[in-house]
């Protein structure tokens, strides 16, 4: 189904902080981007003193940097002079144990405070900072210590005697654990609050540049082991500009990214480019919860919301009624990541919180959004949008090692023209894999996709997932769409499966809405409604309900383990999965 462009006017045009992307695109270069940002008072650019400390010095220290809603129901400010000054503590807590640049801090936190303060005072420290998604399990955290050889780790009791405490000794590199919570910290290691307490309030930002490192951020794992992508201080040159460009953010708004900081998205734009842009953050310590977030948007009066597919869906599955009576009026604009946003979902959102969701698109390796439904674009529900100013983009293939640009409508892989400030610097450890990444002046992302006559760009799917069968080249994201506009099912995930004669053919894994149970018929229905709307060499061959579909925790749908299992094969690293019942 062709789904309607959904247009902008000409008032929502002019109001975008971007409102003119094509004169933007080729007007900008990053060196402008220099001028939203204000640089050390002594030379150097640094990602933590842009983030508060400058704000305090331009007059903004009494301004709610960070709302934050704690589980039990707290609500707690903390103004960008609190923020600048627990990152200064912060600072200064290590400072004194000796250390400084280059030391490599990781954190393992839920959405606290603290967590907040870690990373901008391990930045103004000219650290490195990595976050830990809290719910990962004792091994997959010991690797990525080990990978990362972190010196520091910043934890809360609990998650230290359950998932580090056991393997803590093995790796010799880390050299503090800080406790976040009250109390006596475990046996080893240093109660964070009486430190910081006692710790002053002022620290003068290490002079970094912007090629030293920064951040290192591990990607998701969907397609297997996680890679660990080095960033530097540079990168808050696209932070900012993107945050602008892409999210429309601007000083003053209330401002809600839902993606965890143990992910790049709540890092880039859950942290950095949100309080580069002097807004005020919302922060919620709870997981997905429909009501909770229905009451957040109506109360806090969230006006920008940075949110992914999988929660959408989420909200979709639980219908049009549950969203009734609440006032969203507040909003004035919806993004989302992480993976293909299907255009129902868009066209959900604006009849749900009248505004569409804007889709955008970038990776870990990326280190901030790339290409983007920007607020003055008319929006074409399924597309990823346009390259932002600064970004070139292309459709290119590389058959036989020569490097080709794609023509409209037909599908390569998505590249990029190294250059933005935000592009990884290496894989950590793993430079030759970083080096197979280029080719042609080309950085290949992996993901496929295709450029309209109009310069819109469709994804289609990962380069590892996509299906040939019968000389079709077939985008599980198309498939998975059209399965979603079934009204019974609520999320769909799609492979290729061997056949003598097609190559591949096409299966489907659906989980269905509530008052839906698997059955035959209803297995036949979903297969005449794909053929319908797919043609039938493009529609699954076979259908199979699930309960839920394997995600990483993350939120990105785990094909490669839908596949590994259907073939018999090893099923790789799973150390990023989060659900999975069968
Ligand atoms: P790994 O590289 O370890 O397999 P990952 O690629 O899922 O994991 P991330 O860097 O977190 O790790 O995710 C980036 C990927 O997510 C993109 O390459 C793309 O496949 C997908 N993605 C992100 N945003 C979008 C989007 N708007 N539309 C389609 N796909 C998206
Ligand atoms: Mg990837």
């Amino acid at each position: 189904m062709a789904w309607p462009v959904i247009t902008k006017d000409a008032a929502a045009r002019a109001a975008a902080s971007l409102p003119d992307p094509e004169a933007a695109r080729r007007a900008f270069a990053w060196t402008d981007a220099r001028a939203m940002l204000g640089g050390l008072p002594g030379g150097g650019l640094n990602i933590g003193h842009e983030a508060a400390d400058r704000h305090v010095m331009e007059g903004h220290g009494a301004q709610v940097a960070i709302r934050w809603l704690g589980l039990d129901g707290t609500r707690r400010d903390m103004t960008y002079a609190d923020l600048a000054g627990d990152a200064a503590r912060f600072a200064n807590v290590l400072a004194a144990q000796g250390l400084g640049r280059g030391t490599r801090v990781y954190s393992l936190l839920g959405r606290v405070p603290a967590l907040y303060a870690a990373a901008l005072g391990t930045l103004k420290g000219g650290m490195t900072f990595t976050p830990l998604f809290a719910a990962f399990g004792p091994e997959p955290i010991r690797a990525r210590m080990e990978i990362g050889e972190g010196n520091v780790l910043v934890t809360t009791a609990a998650l230290y005697r359950r998932k580090v405490a056991e393997w803590r000794a093995e790796i010799p590199s880390l050299r503090l654990v800080l406790i976040v919570d009250e109390g006596e910290p475990p046996e080893g290691c240093v109660a964070l609050g009486p430190a910081m307490a006692a710790a002053p309030d002022r620290f003068e930002t290490v002079p970094t540049r912007p090629e030293d490192m920064a951040l290192i951020h591990f990607t998701s794992g969907t397609t297997g082991r996680p890679k660990g992508a080095v960033h530097v201080h540079g990168a808050i040159l696209a932070h900012v500009a993107t945050g602008r460009f892409a999210l429309d953010l601007r000083p003053g708004d209330i401002y809600w990214c839902t993606a965890d900081p143990g992910w790049v998205t709540g890092t880039s734009y859950g942290i950095i480019s949100p309080l580069a842009n002097r807004v005020t953050m919302i922060v919620d310590e709870a997981d997905f919860d429909l009501e909770r977030w229905y009451g957040i948007l109506e109360r806090e009066k969230v006006e920008v919301w940075y949110t992914a597919p999988t929660a959408i869906r989420m909200m979709m599955r639980a219908g049009k009624d549950a969203a009734q009576g609440h006032d969203f009026s507040h909003l004035r604009f919806l993004a989302s990541v992480g993976e293909p946003l299907n255009p129902e979902g868009v066209v959900w959102g604006h009849e749900v919180f009248g505004k569409p969701f804007h889709d955008n698109w970038w990776q870990t390796e990326t280190g901030g959004i790339m290409i983007a439904n920007t607020a003055a674009m008319d929006i074409r529900p399924g597309s990823m949008g346009k390259p932002l100013p600064g970004i070139e983009a292309g459709i290119v293939t590389r058959d036989d090692g020569q490097v080709r640009e794609c023509a409209p409508g037909e599908i390569g892989e998505l590249a990029l023209r190294p250059g933005w400030p935000s592009m990884m610097r290496t894989y950590l450890n793993e430079q030759a894999r970083y080096d197979k990444c280029f080719a042609g002046g080309w950085y290949f992302s992996g993901d496929l996709a295709m450029r309209d006559k109009d310069g819109y760009f469709w994804f289609v799917g990962r380069a590892d997932d996509l299906i040939k069968s019968s000389g079709h080249l077939i985008g599980p994201f198309e498939v998975e769409s059209a399965l979603i506009e079934h009204k019974a099912v609520a999320e769909a995930a799609v492979i290729g499966i061997p056949d003598e004669t097609a190559g591949e053919v096409v299966k489907a894994y659906v989980a269905l809405n509530p008052g839906f149970e698997p059955s035959e018929t209803l297995e036949r229905d979903i297969r005449g409604h794909a053929r319908k709307l797919l043609g039938a060499a493009v529609a699954p061959r076979e259908i199979v309900f699930r309960k839920t579909l394997p995600k990483t925790r993350s939120g990105k749908i785990m094909r490669r383990l839908l596949k590994a299992r259907e073939l018999g094969l090893p099923e790789g690293d799973l150390s990023t999965l989060e659900t999975d019942e069968r």
